[in-house]
Parts: C-alpha cells; structure tokens; sequence
C-alpha cells in the first residue's frame, strides 16, 4: 500500500493504525506535497516524516516538488477559504500522483494520511479517493481513525515522539490569509538577505529539529518545551550623512520612534557615537570588530555574512549594559561628524518559540 504523507503529525498516528490494521501489507510512505510553502517548511517537514517513519520501520520516497505546477492549477482559486476549492484541487493534485505512483511501484492499495487531519473535509477526500479507485483500478483505503479517542491519542503520539506541529496547513495562500486573521506577523516569509537565522523563523525550527535527530541517534535525553519571548524583524534600514546614503548595518532590537529621526553627534567615547536624539548609538567597525571579537573589513562584508543572532544580542548588551535595550545600534564603516536621517521600519512583537532542554 503507497499511503500519501502530508506531514509526521497526521501521519505517525495514522501509520500506526494502518501497520496495526494491515500486518501483512508492504507499506510504503509517499511525501508528495509542492503545496508546502515556503520551501525551507517543506524541508522540514519532510524532515520530520522522515524522522518518523524510521521510527516506524516504514520506507518513505519524496516526491517532486514542483511547485510551479501546483500554483498553475489553484489559479484563480488564491482567495478561497480552507476547506473551499482550492483545496479541492490540491487533495486532487495529491491523491492522483499518489495513485498514479502506486501503480507504477505495483500497488493495488493507496490512501493519505489527510484523512487524519482535523481542518479536512473527509467526505471530500472519500470521493475523490472513490472516482480515482475506479479510473485506476486501485483501492483507496478510506479510514476515520480520528473519531473516537483518535485525535486525543493522536496528540499524545506526537507529544511522546516530539514531532514538529507546524501552525499552518501548508501553502502560501492560506498562510496568508491566516496570519491575516489571527493580526499575527507572517515571519514564516520572512528570509534576510544576510541569510540570519532568526528567532523562531523556519530556519530555526529546522536547526531545532535536526538536533532533535541528532540526540535521538545518541540516545541522549532531552525535551522540546515552549517559551514566550519577544521577537524582532527588520523590515528595512537607511542612514544618510549629509544627505547621503552610506553603508550601515542595525543591530537587532534596534527601533526607533516613528521610524525616522535626524540627528547630530552629541558626545564620542571609544568609537561610539551618542546622538543627540532618540538615544541613537553609532558604532565604527573597529569598535564593533573589537566588541565582538570580529575581523570584518568592511559594512557591507557585515551586512552579508553578520554574526549570529544571539552574538549579535550580546554586543548589544555590550554596548547599553540593558538586556532590555530597544534603541537603535547602527554600524558604520567610520565615524563621521554630520548631519544623520536615520529610517527605520521595524517590527517587536510577542512571540513563542520551541527550545531544546
Ligand atoms: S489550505 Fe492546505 S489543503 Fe488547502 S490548498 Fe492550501 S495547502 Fe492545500
């Protein structure tokens, strides 16, 4: 039996279910999803499945990602709510290369781990299933394993196995619309061009669930647990010195009150730069380099290939002694006695993040 994979959380349970129910039955998972947007969540979750499945003895392929072929057959359907059309033209997507790969690895039997899922519509997954089975003369395998105690159990499958529970379905659109909802920033899209991993970003979690793996093949106990934390985005930075743009990097939780200010030097003491207005601090590279035990030659080397989020925190708490601190940081390659436009656009916000204990 091929069974189509969406993502470990539906999918360990369900596979459980299906190796109790079919003992006798070679079963093969198939991760066919070019839904799963943007590609680093796909990579994750995939990630997870696979962690899963060897967990499970199960033998797992990955399917193509093509997702421009995806995007070409939910056009004109981008709006629609979860559970609406566009899904319907995903399931159809998923189903039938699902079937279409089962008959090609010789199956008769296929089904997908969506049925478990509680945002799906299962009828509508049933009857899908029902006109594939007769065009392709293969059984789908309808099952409701999550009435009952399902779902409740199925939680605590996923808990004992510490498996990723994203907090969207998976494509870009409903995300979107999503976040849109709940008033929440969509930082899943968020991907600096420094390529800094960033607080609870998809990097991240991948990062996370990679050392996951690694302690489990250890054997070395450890626990996923939550904390609530402020998080930080920079959406965008420009400082001028007498009108001119000059290269400039902001270190993280540096804000400013109404994204804008001009300023001048106020005080200098050790390469650091006081304005004279919204607390702003203005370091050279040599202090910075010195700060952060760094070697960079120039800003623009900083702002490609800049520390890591947390080093960069703790030059900050350098610089202000205040762990609190929101004041803006900037970088320059020297200091320079003029006449500072300061925008910035960033955004605070109180977030959650997974950690490993
Ligand atoms: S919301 Fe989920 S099921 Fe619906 S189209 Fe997007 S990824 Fe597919």
């Amino acid at each position: 039996m091929l069974v189509h994979i969406c993502c470990a959380v539906d999918s360990h349970y369900f596979l459980e279910k299906i190796q109790e129910e079919f003992p006798n039955e070679e079963i093969i998972g198939f991760f066919y999803d070019p839904n799963i947007h943007p590609y680093n969540e796909y990579r994750l979750r995939y990630l997870d499945v696979d962690y899963s499945c060897k967990k499970l003895g199960i033998r797992l392929i990955e399917g193509p990602y093509n997702l421009e072929e995806w995007l070409k057959k939910v056009k004109g359907l981008e709006n629609e709510p979860e559970k609406g059309d566009r899904c319907t033209v995903c399931f159809d997507d998923r189903l039938e290369t699902t079937v279409k790969k089962a008959i090609e690895l010789g199956h008769d039997k296929f089904t997908s781990t969506l049925l478990i899922s509680p945002k799906k519509s299962q009828d509508k997954l049933e009857k899908i299933g029902a006109e594939l089975t007769s065009k392709y003369d293969c059984e789908f395998i309808f099952r409701d394993y999550r009435s009952g105690k399902g779902s409740q159990e199925q939680g605590l499958v996923v808990k004992e196995n510490s498996l990723y529970r994203q907090n969207y379905c998976g494509c870009l659109f409903g995300l979107s619309a999503q976040r849109e909802h709940q008033d929440k920033v969509m930082d899943e899209m968020f991907n600096p061009i420094s390529n800094q991993i960033l607080p609870e970003s998809i990097e991240s979690r991948l990062e996370l669930y990679k050392k996951r793996d690694d302690l489990e093949e250890k054997n070395i106990p450890y626990k996923i647990i939550k904390q609530r934390f402020l998080n930080y985005r920079l959406m965008s930075g420009i400082t001028k010195i007498d009108k001119k743009i000059i290269p400039s990097y902001f270190l993280c939780y540096s804000t400013l009150n109404r994204n804008s200010m001009n300023g001048r030097i106020e005080y200098e003491k050790d390469e650091i730069a006081y304005l004279n207005r919204d607390e702003v601090k203005v370091l050279s590279l040599k202090s910075f380099n010195e700060i952060g035990n760094s070697t960079y030659q120039t800003v623009k080397d900083l702002m490609f290939n800049p520390p890591t989020f947390e080093s960069e925190l703790n030059i900050r708490n350098k610089v202000t002694n205040n762990p609190y601190g929101l004041s803006t940081i900037l970088v320059v390659d020297e200091l320079i006695d003029g006449k500072y436009e300061i925008e910035l656009n960033a955004l605070i916000y109180e977030d959650v993040k997974e950690v490993i204990i």
